[in-house]
């Protein structure tokens, strides 16, 4: 599959294709969206929105969401807040996300199915990772959503001046954007 997408990539090269996607590393919408992996929302999401090449900063994971404080989610928000100039942040949680309802004994179970070994598990855990707090999902999207919204409103390193930072739920089928209420 990857080679296929390879093959293609020399004809949009050549053919330049790029062109229409010429940008900066800027946002022009000064804008940072923290969202989820889904299939569904990659071009969903831009298109619903009425977005383009250029205008926001995406970070993406599965559930759309900010589990730690110092993870790789908050890390790129840094970057965007400090050297790229975004003044706006959206989460953008989606209905019927994978990540909800995310079992962690399942995915045991599929890891040990692939391999894994319980001497692996143990070291992990002996190496204070605790497993099911990082493999888990969560049970409410909007509860979600609040809590990455949290998360960054009161980040020690994140300016209190000239910083937004909203919550939303998009629909997976229609791409109706809703605010989530509540968010502090
Ligand atoms: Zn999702």
């Amino acid at each position: 599959m990857i080679d296929e997408l390879l093959d293609f990539n020399r004809s949009f090269v050549e053919q330049k294709g790029y062109e229409p996607y010429l940008t900066t590393k800027y946002p022009d919408k000064r804008i940072a969206i923290v969202t989820c992996m889904d299939t569904r929302l990659v071009e969903l999401l831009l298109a619903a929105l009425g977005l383009k090449n250029g205008d926001v900063k995406m970070i993406k994971n599965a559930g759309g969401v900010i589990t730690h404080p110092f993870g790789s989610a908050m890390r790129s928000l840094m970057v965007a807040i400090y050297e790229l100039g975004v003044e706006e942040i959206m989460i953008i949680g989606h209905t019927d996300c994978g990540a909800q309802h995310l079992n962690y004994e399942d995915m045991l179970e599929h890891m040990r199915e692939r391999g894994i070994s319980q001497d692996h598990l143990d070291m992990i855990e002996y190496c204070n990772v605790d497993l099911r707090t990082w493999l888990s999902g969560f049970d409410n999207g909007e509860d979600a959503v609040r809590r990455s919204v949290h998360l960054v409103k009161h980040h020690p390193l994140v300016p209190q001046e000239g910083i937004t930072v909203r919550g939303f739920i998009i629909n997976s089928v229609t791409g109706e954007v809703s605010e989530v209420k509540d968010c502090d």
